[in-house]
């Protein structure tokens, strides 16, 4: 479907799809094959090997374009697959400059591996954007955006951080998992690459691994597509088969999980045994001004810290949370609760962490779309074992 002048509520559903050429199925089929056959040698009708293509997954890329308002999506098998691909779009002595509250393997993968192979990492509060042009030097090559942040919900401008890469001549790329193209589309706004943790609220049912990028110019997808085919993180069929199915209800889950987002914001910033709450919805977060600007809501992460609270502290209102899970990851459609200086923030040195603000009481909530008051009675009765 030509989808530029439909709404992106249409998009989840109909962006880059049509019914499948074979037998015209309405849902994409899971092509679950490796390699197919050709009449003559290289005579194909568009696929040859499922590591260069496959055609569930390219139903899928096309979603991904649609919805994101890029014009070419990629796949891979994780979200660090994905951003593993856009740093080998460097070289040797390139540089990066990056927020310092990044997600965990974001900075372990620029750290541990990359920087290794003699690329260059500043991490920086990037709230200000003059700390962010100050870095800039001749060998700075990419802006890496995460906004909202993880897990401390700062919101970063981004037309601030396209107007360096423009004037720097800079790729921009921006991680919008924690915002989906529901809240916030960086490419409509100047970004050149959008990245995702598709295992988050893409898939959005906490059942597959995947990442993607997407981006608007043709030279660089032809290079990014270069890199995808070359190192080989692809998805499988049957993971892209579920992406796009999760992708169809993305707009119907992201209204819900923003709703019952700001309930909970809203009710723990009144509990008296609740010191602070991180969600850029509130109007006396420090960038509420530019999230109000740059999304259409606020999503359903939240991070709060106890009142005089402990680790110890922390630990047990996770363990007493009966309908929030404990668990990795955020997205789904299910509540679940973490404990970033434990569990996704632990690559992190407790110095870097905690100059951040992610203390070891904090307790970070990936809002699900449950009844709002099975979720606020569950935190009730969790705060009052502390
Ligand atoms: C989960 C996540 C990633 C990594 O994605 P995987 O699919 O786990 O590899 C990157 N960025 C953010 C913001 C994430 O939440």
């Amino acid at each position: 479907m030509n989808d530029k002048n439909i709404a992106f509520n249409t998009k989840t559903i109909h962006g880059g799809q049509e019914p499948d050429k074979a037998y015209g199925a309405v849902m994409p089929p899971i092509y679950q094959t490796s390699t197919y056959a050709q009449t003559t040698p290289g005579g194909h009708k568009g696929f040859e090997y499922s590591r260069s293509a496959n055609p569930t997954r390219t139903a899928l890329e096309n979603s991904l374009a649609s919805i994101e308002g890029g014009e070419y999506g990629l796949a891979f098998s994780s979200g660090l697959a994905a951003i593993d691909a856009v740093m080998k779009l460097l070289s040797p002595g390139d540089e990066v400059i990056s927020t310092n509250d990044l997600y965990g393997g974001s900075y372990r993968l620029f750290t541990k591996i990359f920087e290794g192979f003699g690329i260059r990492f500043h991490f920086v509060d990037m709230k200000d954007a003059h700390k962010v042009a100050e870095l800039v030097n001749d060998n700075t090559k990419l802006l890496w955006v995460e906004t909202p942040t993880n897990p401390m919900m700062n919101i970063i401008d981004l037309k601030a951080m396209v107007k360096i890469a423009q004037e720097h001549k800079l790729l921009l790329a921006v991680d919008n998992t924690f915002a989906t193209p529901y809240l916030q589309r960086p490419l409509e706004l100047g970004a050149d690459i959008v990245m995702h943790s598709a295992t988050k609220y893409l898939g959005g049912h906490s059942d597959v691994i995947m990442g993607g990028l997407i981006v608007k110019n043709k030279e660089l997808a032809d290079r990014l597509y270069f890199i995808q085919n070359a190192s080989g993180a692809v998805p499988g069929p049957m993971d892209s088969f579920l992406v796009l199915r999760g992708i169809k209800t993305l707009h119907v889950r992201m209204q819900r999980h923003c709703e019952n987002g700001a309930a909970i914001a809203h009710y723990l910033k009144k509990h008296p045994k609740v010191e602070k709450v991180y969600w850029p919805g509130f109007e006396d977060h420090p960038n509420h001004e530019v999230a109000k600007a740059q999304m259409n809501d606020f999503g359903g992460m939240i991070s709060f810290v106890p009142k005089g609270g402990q680790f110890e502290d922390a630990v047990k209102i996770i363990e007493n949370l009966k309908v929030f899970t404990l668990a990795e990851s955020l997205g789904g459609v299910e509540s679940l609760a973490g404990h970033p200086a434990s569990m996704t923030h632990a690559s992190i040195p407790k110095e870097e962490r905690e100059k951040s603000g992610v203390v070891d009481s904090l307790v970070r909530l990936s809002v699900g779309i449950e009844d709002v008051e099975d979720l606020k009675n569950d935190l009730e009765q969790a705060l009052s074992h502390f």
